[in-house]
């Protein structure tokens, strides 16, 4: 039985440190270059894994040399890898500027991720054996369609965070059970920019929202209870990449354990916090002994 299982994307993002981004025609000289494995999929896989889940990842990487790479980044997680594809061509990429302000500038290429156009044969038998499946929208939408059905043929809770940011299709929204945006991402879906209004719009269309606020923590609503405020713990954030997919992942793992909602959205804001408290995307995130001591 694989508790979770991750139908998402994996990227290797390739980040040049600058003073400042170069204009068009121009080259700067930056002072540091990294590469961090990321996709906002194989990132919810790995928050899950070292949450204490049961994980398994579907999606592709490239036949070139990133595509070990990222395998074995999930792997070392202990992440199951079995029915993650080998596409021939690159893997995804994520171009990343980041200047002495920090503000960034970002290309993403999808490359593997963009053959992921349909659940291949085995593919639908994995999600079957989950309790979640965790979808974003990072893989072609065919795709997510596709795995959202078969989620729910078996009856696998189906939490999609709807990033990138984009208008989503009805049948989407009547797939899922939780739904949790960003601020940014309920505001685009809605047209609402109040959070608590956006809510109260998207439970309309699907039976809980968690809307995540950064530093403010997130709101949980749910059709026919209160709406659940739950505060972030008040951390010195030094780099906020992946806490969002630090949340859901930790989130997923508590929901299988059948916490109740409060104690479930206090250990995934808990996890979430202790990652922007580190730099790095899936290296900042914690381990579950981690999140019970801090939650
Ligand atoms: P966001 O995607 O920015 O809404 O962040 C996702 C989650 O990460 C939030 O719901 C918080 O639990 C956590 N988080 C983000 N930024 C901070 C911060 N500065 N301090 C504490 N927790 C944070």
């Amino acid at each position: 039985m694989t508790g979770i299982v991750v139908l998402g994307s994996t990227n290797m993002d390739l980040v040049a440190f600058v003073a400042h981004a170069p204009e068009r025609g121009e080259t700067v000289t930056g002072r540091e270059f990294r590469t961090v494995p990321g996709g906002k999929g194989a990132n919810q896989a790995v928050a899950a894994a070292r949450a204490g889940g049961e994980v398994a990842m579907i999606g592709a990487v490239g036949s070139d040399a990133f595509g070990p790479q990222l395998r074995h980044t999930l792997e070392s997680c202990g992440v199951d890898t079995d029915l993650l594809r080998t596409a021939e061509g690159p893997s995804g990429t994520a171009h990343i500027v980041v200047d002495d302000e920090g503000g960034n500038a970002i290309v993403v290429i999808p490359g593997a991720n963009g053959t992921v156009t349909a659940l291949a044969p085995g593919e639908e038998a994995l999600i079957a054996t989950a309790d979640t499946l965790l979808l974003q929208l990072e893989l072609p939408l065919s795709a997510v369609l596709d795995g959202a059905e078969a989620a729910r043929r078996h009856g696998v809770r189906i939490v999609l965070t709807p990033s990138p940011a984009q208008p989503l299709p009805p049948e989407l929204l009547a797939a899922t059970d939780l739904l949790v945006p960003n601020e940014h991402e309920a505001a685009t879906i809605t047209g609402i920019a109040d959070h608590h209004a956006a809510a109260q719009e998207l439970l309309r269309q699907v039976p809980e929202v968690v809307i995540t606020l950064g530093s403010a923590g997130c709101l949980y609503a749910a059709r026919g209870t209160e709406p659940i405020s739950v505060p972030a713990p008040a951390v010195h954030a030094v780099d906020t990449t992946a806490a969002g997919d630090t949340f859901v992942g930790a989130l997923a793992v508590a929901l299988g354990e059948k916490k109740p909602p409060r104690q479930c959205l206090a250990w995934a804001c808990a996890a979430a916090a202790l990652s922007v408290q580190r730099p790095g995307a899936s290296s900042s995130m914690p381990y579950r002994a981690e999140i019970d001591a801090a939650s």
